[in-house]
């Protein structure tokens, strides 16, 4: 019989109102197990857990929550090929990326460890005489976090770790999708010894689940990750009632390639940074905005290297691109190459759904080119493995291009020209921009988000998370 993997509610693991099978979508004879769904009332009853345990929570000792963090970190990272295994089963990118992004959330949560014991604040001069001033950072009580399916365990660190270290009593609501590394994650805080009613796992639905969170006023900051159309309900939801939010949505993401730039590395930059993960990443480039004197040689290469990429089951050793989610997922990527052709876009490869050994959500990955960047494929996120290619005459045309977005999460461009990086950096209109690396590669220490539709709040991960899980008090002294 099928033991249902439970919530975690007020310290204890507690049966859902209904359940739901998890199933993987590199082999759907799969079933990774059966998750609880929590209902609107047990979610209310994990926000009442919090808030009663987020008073003693804020006020204790840094040291007590960094060993705690720390302790969560080490036995991520020890056992980071069981849970990247599990992140390959059940969300589909390959086996190597499911353990680089366990790795990850190891040292996300190891990060905020020394974080924790580094509040920060000042201590100044009053301008009325014999006074003193100090400012510090106090935490915001209970937070409520909402997770995408695309990276179970990584954004999760990024969310939950800073979370805690800050003080702050946690509802974490994972994806539907992929609630077996959410789980996982939980019974490593669990044993870690954080204490009862700081952290709450609860799984189900973004109408139930996520919707209570959103709206109940015991929860005093929302961070979420997900769709536009998901983060707008949420955003004004949370404004009606005063809550802080933090919205990190898709992209529509550009990689100029310019004349000078050396061809290999443009090639690996383009398909690391379109396909790997099946471009089911938010920092995915799915725009390559390529200058005429490379263009040909660009799209031949790419096309190239692309006819070598493997598609198949993500435990697989050799695979490098592992299925699309799901079957939703999977008929939205196909849907849009139908579009792109519609349109008038020229799909040089790919882009059809493919069997393989096991029953899963396999497609090619896509190219288009001579694509107008006025093409819907241009401007709706696909959220798959296809991307465009838009020819441009210039280094001017091509940052126009670029800009010419409602998105504004990651950026690239590849080139030898010191002046054109230099420029590029200063005026793409992103929040991340790399130079001759894919766009999709991000650092763990220093911020991350965009601007426009793509993000919306403050910066999450390095020490900026701080904005977010800390709101500031300012005090005032006669000795
Ligand atoms: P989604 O918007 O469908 O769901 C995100 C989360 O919101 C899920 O947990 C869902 O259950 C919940 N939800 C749904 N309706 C809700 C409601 N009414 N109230 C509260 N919560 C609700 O997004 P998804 O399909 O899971 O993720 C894919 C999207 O995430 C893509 O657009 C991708 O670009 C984006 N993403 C962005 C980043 C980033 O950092 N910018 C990172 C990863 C993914």
């Amino acid at each position: 019989m099928k033991k249902t993997k439970r919530n975690f509610i007020g310290g204890e693991w507690l049966e859902g109102a209904n359940a739901a099978d998890n199933i993987n979508p590199s082999d759907t004879s799969d079933i990774i197990g059966e998750y609880a769904h929590a209902s609107a009332a047990q979610t209310q009853q994990a926000i009442d857990a919090a808030y009663q345990a987020s008073l003693a929570w804020g006020n204790s000792s840094i040291q007590h929550r960094s060993d705690i963090l720390d302790n969560i970190g080490s036995e991520i990272l020890q056992r980071r090929e069981e849970l990247g295994e599990l992140v390959s089963r059940e969300e589909g990118k390959t086996l190597p990326e499911g353990i680089g992004e366990a790795t990850r959330a190891g040292q996300v949560f190891k990060f905020f460890a020394g974080e924790a014991l580094r509040p920060g604040g000042e201590f100044i001069d009053s301008i009325r005489p014999g006074l003193d001033v100090s400012v510090t950072r106090a935490p915001m009580g209970v937070v409520g976090l909402i997770l995408p399916w695309n990276f179970p365990i990584a954004i999760p660190a990024w969310k939950v770790a800073p979370a805690l270290a800050y003080g702050n009593a946690v509802v974490f609501k994972p994806a539907e999708l992929v609630p077996a590394t959410a789980h996982a994650m939980a019974e490593i805080i669990v044993n870690a010894g954080v204490p009862d009613g700081v952290f709450n796992l609860v799984m189900g639905t973004g109408a139930e689940v996520g919707a209570t969170i959103v709206n109940h006023p015991a929860v005093n900051a929302i961070s979420f990750t997900g769709s536009v159309r998901t983060g707008r309900d949420v955003a004004l939801a949370a404004a009606s009632r005063m809550a802080k939010v933090q919205l990190e949505m898709g992209g529509k993401n550009p990689l100029v390639v310019l004349d000078d730039a050396d061809l290999s590395t443009a090639v690996e930059c383009a398909v690391n940074g379109a396909y790997f993960s099946t471009g089911q990443r938010c920092t995915a480039s799915s725009r390559l905005i390529v200058t005429e004197g490379i263009h040909d040689k660009f799209v031949a290469a790419v096309s190239e290297r692309m006819g070598k990429l493997t598609v198949d089951h993500a435990l697989k050793a050799g695979t490098d691109i592992g299925p699309v989610v799901d079957q939703r997922q999977l008929q939205q990527n196909l849907d849009y190459i139908q579009v792109g052709i519609n349109d008038g876009a020229n799909l040089v490869c790919g882009g059809e759904q493919v069997s393989r050994d096991t029953q899963g959500f396999f497609m090619t990955p896509a190219l288009f080119t001579e694509s107008s960047n006025k093409m819907r494929i241009n401007r709706e996120e696909v959220f798959g493995p296809v991307a465009t290619v838009i020819r441009v005459k210039d280094y001017e045309e091509a940052l126009a291009t670029a800009n010419d977005t409602e998105f504004g999460l990651s950026s690239g461009i590849v080139t030898t020209s010191l002046k054109y990086s230099s420029h590029f950096k200063r005026h793409i209109q992103s929040g991340v921009a790399s130079v001759n690396v894919p766009t999709a590669g991000v650092d763990y220490h220093v911020p991350f988000g965009g601007i426009k539709s793509s993000s919306y709040g403050s910066r999450e991960q390095g020490s900026y998370a701080k904005e977010f899980y800390t709101t500031v008090k300012t005090a005032y002294t006669l000795p």
